[in-house]
């Protein structure tokens, strides 16, 4: 007989803890539970059953309440979330809540109180050609457009004070248990005239995959940019749908997909949902809900939109495979490609990972015959690759970071009418504060790091800790106020282009620029009216974003990408260089790639150029192969900090040991370190790691999950600040 409730507690432990029954009925597995905790109650989630324990009746205290009558979650993502506690060595109890939305974790009701459907009315349809309305009240006409051409949706698109004055106007109406689109419509939708005819490419990749709809296949549709995938998706989203299922759609970021969602929801007459950091915690429990009930159909989201608990998810498509924010960078460091990858296995269902630039893992994968290939080699719609330069800076004058022969391209493209981007991946104004009469150089002691300067807000900058300093007028050192600036961030690049250019409008799109609410979409806003002007952009201009009045794309400084100690620093470049390149031009106006670099004869740069992306992969691969490197080889990385240096060294030697003292095992890691990390201190804490590496994937993990444990037991392990990263992106 049941008597034990096992459950597992957002706790940092690794273990599940025992609650007596009590004369309540047996909860399900996967309902919470509130239990007490030390002198707290906490919400678990109940993840086994015993008869008895191994501890004392006496010590074991009971369930305070059972939250739900069902499981929260699906049998797939249920055996998946297992299975990824124990893959990322992270406590199970965590690892659930982090796929549920925050309301749930604190407690709210898993079920739907509020009416979550809109219609538009008879009145609303009259006024949807009316543009005196859609003068005076735009945003109200908008969201009047956007419920017709849903018919029904929730509201995570429209602000709900939008539709309580479209209801008090009678020009709205909610609906309660609507059914869900039918094929029908779907069907409807499929025949309309403006589709446009897939190219001969895009055919074969839509047909191979809706041959096998039903079973598990992990397809890499590689298409240049601008070649069309998002047309792919589009078809195969309307396929699964017709069978009634739901389809998860994963993007990096969601400021820049815009494009695709209106294109979604201009297509598929279907409710979806956007999942994104913005949303309110009732938003996420309202998604959470109504994805479970099936009232939303598609999601389109970041990383955790892969747990979105659909009952008949029929497909899943990763956009940008490549993308690194796939990888979550602290507490539970998940992939969620490889994620939705297990996902898709568990569920027997196909998915779709998209990229012009596909991961070094992902080809890796396709070499050894895991996941079945695509191809998409020609741009849609006629559109030509672009015309690739190299201007070799070696001796020449620059203005802020500009050769002159670039400064002429740039006239030339401007008096064509057209647009051009600059890309430089460093924000503010300098790297780099420095004194001209004996070298001293601004440095953020937290992080032993130079200060950039920013110049719209007059302050030093740490990019790595985050702390702001005021200018400083006097050089620490010497006290010569002769100080100067060294490097050029984007901030001076577009002060420059201002006096250049004074009649041309400039747009700067980084982190600094785009800070407050709504500033990026109206810098986009501008940019697609298609009047010259020149945009200036970090690595965020490389996502998912098209500019097709854009001509002219240049790359002013990535001398450092090839010679970083980072051995990931290649393929980033490649991926970078390969996707701002394609994100420009259309049909009628071709565009042109322009990269400037002192090592113009550099070997990975002449690949690139000359043989293009997957050339490059193929050269990388080998190298990494050689070296004994990632993909080839399996990587964990233990990351160490404290105040204190050699506390962090201290337990990582420990682990060491602890690896080395069990020498007689056949099969050892290879372990590496403890070494500084690559960047060795921030914001005042030193950083240490420990690098478990094996060439054998299942070695690393059975060797994980036996000394894990010895590790949290390690007496330096509550002192200083550390982690596991399994399968590191960084470090
Ligand atoms: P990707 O996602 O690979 O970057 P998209 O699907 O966004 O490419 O397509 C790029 C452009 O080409 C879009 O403007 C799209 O409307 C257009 N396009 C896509 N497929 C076709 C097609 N078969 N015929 C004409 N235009 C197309
Ligand atoms: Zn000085
Ligand atoms: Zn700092």
């Amino acid at each position: 007989m049941i008597t034990i409730i096992r459950v597992a507690l957002p706790v940092p432990l690794a273990v599940l803890f025992d609650y007596q029954l009590g004369n309540q009925p047996v909860p399900v597995k996967g309902a919470r539970v509130k239990v007490p905790f030390g002198s707290r109650n906490l919400i678990g989630i109940v993840a086994d059953y015993a008869e008895s324990s191994e501890l004392p009746l006496t010590q074991i205290k009971p369930l305070l309440a059972i939250l739900d009558q069902q499981a929260l979650f699906s049998e797939a993502l249920w055996k998946l979330l297992h299975w990824a506690a124990i893959y990322y060595q992270y406590p199970l109890g965590e690892v659930l809540q982090a796929a549920l939305p925050k309301a749930l974790r604190q407690g709210k009701a898993a079920s739907i109180t509020s009416s979550i459907q809109w219609q538009i009315t008879p009145l609303g349809r009259s006024l949807l050609d009316c543009s005196r309305y859609s003068r005076q009240a735009p945003k109200q006409h908008a969201a009047l457009r956007q419920l017709y051409q849903q018919n029904a949706l929730i509201p995570y698109a429209i602000k709900q004070p939008i539709l309580r004055t479209l209801q008090a106007k009678g020009l709205v109406q909610a609906i309660q248990n609507q059914p869900i689109a039918t094929p029908d419509r779907l069907l409807c939708q499929q025949t309309e005239k403006l589709l446009p005819i897939l190219t001969a490419e895009q055919q074969s990749a839509v047909t191979s995959i809706s041959q096998q709809l039903n079973r598990f296949d992990v397809w890499l549709l590689q298409g240049v940019t601008g070649s069309g995938k998002t047309e792919v998706y589009l078809r195969l989203i309307a396929q699964v749908l017709a069978q009634g299922k739901q389809i998860i759609l994963l993007v990096p970021e969601i400021s820049l997909t815009h494009q695709t969602i209106d294109r979604l929801q201009r297509r598929l007459s279907v409710p979806l949902a956007v999942h994104h950091s913005g949303l309110s915690n009732s938003e996420r429990l309202e998604l959470w809900l109504a994805a479970q009930s099936e009232q939303i159909v598609l999601v389109v989201g970041t990383r955790s939109a892969l747990f979105t608990p659909f009952p008949n998810l029929g497909m899943i498509i990763v956009d940008e495979e490549h993308d690194r924010s796939y990888k979550q960078q602290n507490g539970w460091r998940y992939h969620a490609r490889d994620l939705s990858i297990l996902r898709a296995r568990n569920e027997g269902i196909p998915i779709v990972l998209g990229s012009a630039t596909p991961a070094l893992e992902s080809l890796y994968n396709l070499h050894q015959g895991k996941y079945r290939s695509l191809w998409l080699t020609q741009r849609a719609g006629g559109a030509k690759s672009a015309k690739q330069q190299l201007i070799d800076l070696k001796g020449k004058p620059l203005t802020a970071g500009m050769s002159s022969e670039l400064l002429s391209h740039i006239h030339q493209h401007l008096q064509a009418g057209n647009q051009v981007l600059l890309f430089l991946n460093r924000r503010g104004y300098a790297p780099t504060l420095l004194c001209h009469d004996c070298g001293w150089i601004a440095a953020c002691l937290r992080c032993d790091r130079y200060y950039t300067f920013h110049h719209h807000i007059q302050k030093l900058c740490c990019h790595h800790c985050g702390k702001q300093h005021s200018l400083i007028p006097q050089c620490a050192t010497c006290g010569s106020t002769h100080l100067i600036t060294l490097g050029i961030g984007t901030e001076q690049l577009e002060l420059a282009l201002r006096l250049l250019l004074p009649q041309i409008p400039i747009q700067r799109i980084d982190r600094d620029s785009t800070r407050l609410k709504g500033a990026l979409a109206r810098q986009l806003a501008t940019i697609h009216q298609g009047t010259p002007q020149v945009l200036i952009g970090t690595q965020m201009l490389a996502k998912g974003h098209h500019f097709p009045d854009v001509t002219l794309v240049a790359l002013l400084d990535i001398d450092a990408a090839l010679f970083s100690a980072d051995y990931r620093a290649a393929e980033r470049l490649a991926q970078l260089y390969t996707q701002v390149a394609g994100r420009a031009g259309r049909a009628s106006k071709p565009g042109e790639v322009i990269l400037q670099t002192h090592h113009p004869q550099h070997p990975l740069l002449q690949t690139l150029l000359l043989q293009g992306y997957p050339a490059f992969t193929e050269q990388v691969l080998e190298e990494r192969r050689q070296a004994l490197l990632p993909p080839y080889v399996s990587h964990a990385i233990l990351f160490a900090e404290s105040l204190q240096s050699q506390r962090a060294i201290d337990f990582l030697i420990a682990v060491r040991q602890l690896f080395e003292k069990t020498a007689s095992q056949a099969n050892p890691l290879w372990l590496l370190g403890p070494m500084p990390s690559l960047q060795a201190k921030r914001a005042g804490y030193f950083r240490w790691q420990l690098l478990l590496q094996h060439p054998s994937r299942e070695t690393l993990q059975q060797q994980l999950r036996l000394y894990f444990r010895n590790i949290i037991a390690l007496p330096l392990a509550r002192k200083i600040k550390w982690a596991l990263d399994v399968d590191p992106v960084e470090g």
